[in-house]
Order: C-alpha cells, then structure tokens, then sequence
C-alpha cells in the first residue's frame, strides 16, 4: 500500500454536474481557493469545453496561484484539447467511455475510431507540454482486460495517470479490490479512483481501490455529484487516516467550513446524519450516550469534534435521561438539589412528550428558564406544559 496518496477534488466539475447545481464564478474561486487552503493538492476545476463563462471561470482560478494544481476535465475531442490549452491549464484529463454500452452511444461502438482519437488528443496535448491522465469512462461494467489494453496504450503515449471510473456505482469493495490489484499490476503509471454513490458504496470502493495500489483518487465535498454523488472528500480523508493510517496532508479542522461553504454554493444542505460533517455527527441525546460521553467522548466518538471543525452536542430529548438533564440544568445555575423528589422523573416525560409534539429537541436555556420559573410550584401541582415556540439549540 502506497503511503503517498493524492486527492483530486472534483467539486467544481463532477460535483457540479449534480441535477440542479450550478456554481457562480466567485463560489468556484472561493471554493478552489479553500480546498487549496486546507492542502488538497489536486483540483478538477470544470471542462473547458463548454464555454466563454466557464474558461473565464478557470482562468480566474489560475491566476489565483494557488499551490494545488489544477486540472480540465476533457472528452477525446481537439476542440476540447484546445479550450483546455486556451485556458492556460498545465494538467489536463481526457476522459473515454470504455463499455460496449457507452462506446455504443458515444462512438456508435467504433473502438477503432476512440482509440485513434484519444491517441491524437493526448499527442496535441503533449506536444504543448501538458501533464495528462487519462480515465476509462464505465470501466467497472467493462472486462478488465479491455480496461488495461487501454492504460498500457496511455501509458505508451506518455500519459502520467490512468483513472479507473465507476461510473454508475456498481462496485464492492471486494470486487474493486480485485480489479485493481490487477490493474496496479499491470501498468507503471498510477491509478486513480473515482466512485460513485449509486449503492453508497462510494467510499468504501475508493479506499479498496487504495489498499489494492491506487495512488490517487477523486472526491468531492460533500459527495455532491451526478444522480448520488461521489465518494465525498471529508469521509475519504477521514477514513484514510483511522482505518488505514494514511495523512494526505490535509487541515481536516477546516472540514466542516469547507463543507457548508459547498452546501450553501450549491443549494444543497446536507441531511444531519451525514458522516463528518452533518449537524448530528458528534451529536448525543439517549441516556446511555450522554452519560458515557460525558464522563468519556470517547465513549461514543470515533474521533473528537474539533478533528473536523465540529462541535459536540448534548440534545436533551425523547430518549435522554436523568443525568444529561441534571447536567444541564446544573449548567444553568438551577439548584437540583431543591428539585422535590420525583419531580425528575416528571419533567423527563414533559421533555418526551415536547419532543414527541414538536418534532425537535428543546433548547437547554429554554428548559433552565421553565425549571427556574416552576421550581417553587414543583412540590404543590403539576406546571404548565413546556411552551411550544422552543426552538433548537445547543448545550
Ligand atoms: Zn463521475
């Protein structure tokens, strides 16, 4: 297993192609220039190809002079090979469809025809002193050995990296681990992955394809992507460094501002559950967890919060128990030892029955307000209901 592995974000290109996403030209620079920031060394930055607003694009992020570098995603065309070389790219990728059933449709099946054109895109190119990488569009419904006929000609050609596509997200990990071993094995130059999330499999393919000799792979933040996306960026570093033991190199503290920066340039936030990033990724609200979190994080947390720019969140709500809730309380200066005995207990189920009514967590300060208000009436009748505009918060 190679230790050296290079990220290649692809947010600003097939991160963009997801249905209804569309960046404008200062969120692609402010993006490019954050994922330079946190050491991403590698960044697809769009496909010149397709117009006078997206080479403007591109030229903007050259002229930034980040350190990371930066590379245009091409079809086997010269007229892309062109845009690319007009746009000032040093790197570019020149992208084929290998199956019979993209060939099909993109090349009317003419093999032939494909290869003689992508040998003739790569030559221009390296005649103008690009680094080029080529990848094998639907590789993984493609036999393995059309698949590596085609690296070997690349790299014959001189090109410096072959990429090795799941294009609709059929893999396993198993079945990944075994076409590239293979792969590995048979050329030079390195492979990279690039995975989609059709089976959620995204990342787990990526780093299979790293344990069987990948030196590269392709992510975006926060797997935005066409139909579901590709193996997000945040958990590919992530998983690199806690299950395998690799650091690329990047300042995962800034993880999560990376993320909501995407979230908000692209219209589409993330579900809180989401790994790494989501709202609810360090969050904790049974009775068991918080009790465990509070006497240990690591309890409960494969990683701390601040790992990734995170926070961690005590949610007081349906499943908590006494001990979060004196914690919070406590937190709020409330007295608990005047609580009247049983009372506990009774607030408990007032905090269910809330939760279960309004659909979210109730707010500590909120609970503190109420306990602090109703302490004196505990131990005479039963208080009001806890008021229902109580919004979510944080302990
Ligand atoms: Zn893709």
């Amino acid at each position: 297993m190679n230790s050296s592995i290079t990220i290649n974000d692809t947010t600003l290109r097939d991160g963009e192609q997801a249905a209804g996403v569309a960046f404008q030209i200062p969120e692609k620079i402010s993006i490019a220039a954050l994922l330079d920031a946190i050491g991403v060394p590698e960044i697809e930055v769009g496909i010149p190809a397709m117009g006078a607003v997206e080479t403007e694009a591109i030229r903007a992020m050259l002229s930034l002079g980040l350190r990371a570098h930066l590379l245009g995603w091409n079809r086997a065309v010269p007229s892309d090979i062109l845009a690319s070389i007009r746009c000032g790219l040093k790197r570019i990728h020149i992208s084929v469809p290998v199956s019979d059933r993209q060939m099909a449709a993109k090349f009317q099946g003419d093999r032939p025809r494909l290869l003689r054109q992508l040998r003739q895109c790569v030559e221009m190119a390296l005649e103008q002193g690009l680094w080029v990488s080529v990848g094998a569009e639907d590789a993984s419904r493609t036999p393995l050995e059309q698949v590596i006929e085609l690296a070997q000609m690349a790299q014959s050609w001189g090109c410096r990296r072959f990429r090795y596509c799941d294009t609709v997200g059929i893999l396993d990990p198993f079945s990944t681990y075994k076409q590239i071993r293979r792969l590995v094995r048979a050329i030079d130059i390195p492979v990279e992955m690039h995975t989609h999330d059709d089976l959620g499999m995204a990342t787990a393919n990526a780093l299979a394809g790293i344990r069987a000799g990948a030196q590269s792979v392709n992510t975006t933040v926060n797997g935005l992507g066409e139909r579901a996306g590709n193996a997000p960026l945040e958990e590919v570093v992530m998983a690199l460094r806690y299950t395998l033991g690799i650091d690329v190199g990047v300042d995962t503290c800034r993880l999560r501002e990376l993320s909501q920066q995407v979230a908000r340039a692209s219209g589409a936030p993330l579900p809180p559950w989401k790994a790494i990033v989501g709202d609810n990724a360090f969050a904790h609200e049974s009775g068991i967890h918080a009790a465990g979190v509070l006497r240990d994080p690591q309890t409960y947390e494969p990683f701390p919060p601040e790992a990734v720019g995170g926070q961690r969140r005590l949610v007081l709500g349906k499943h908590s128990g006494r001990h979060l809730l004196l914690q919070i309380l406590k937190e709020h200066g409330i007295p608990v030892e005047q609580i009247p005995p049983g009372q506990l207990e009774k607030l408990l189920e007032q905090v269910r029955q809330h939760v279960t009514h309004c659909k979210h967590p109730i707010p500590p300060a909120e609970l503190a307000r109420y306990c602090r208000a109703t302490l004196t009436q505990w131990a005479q009748h039963t208080p009001e209901p806890i008021p229902e505009e109580s919004h979510p918060d944080v302990v």
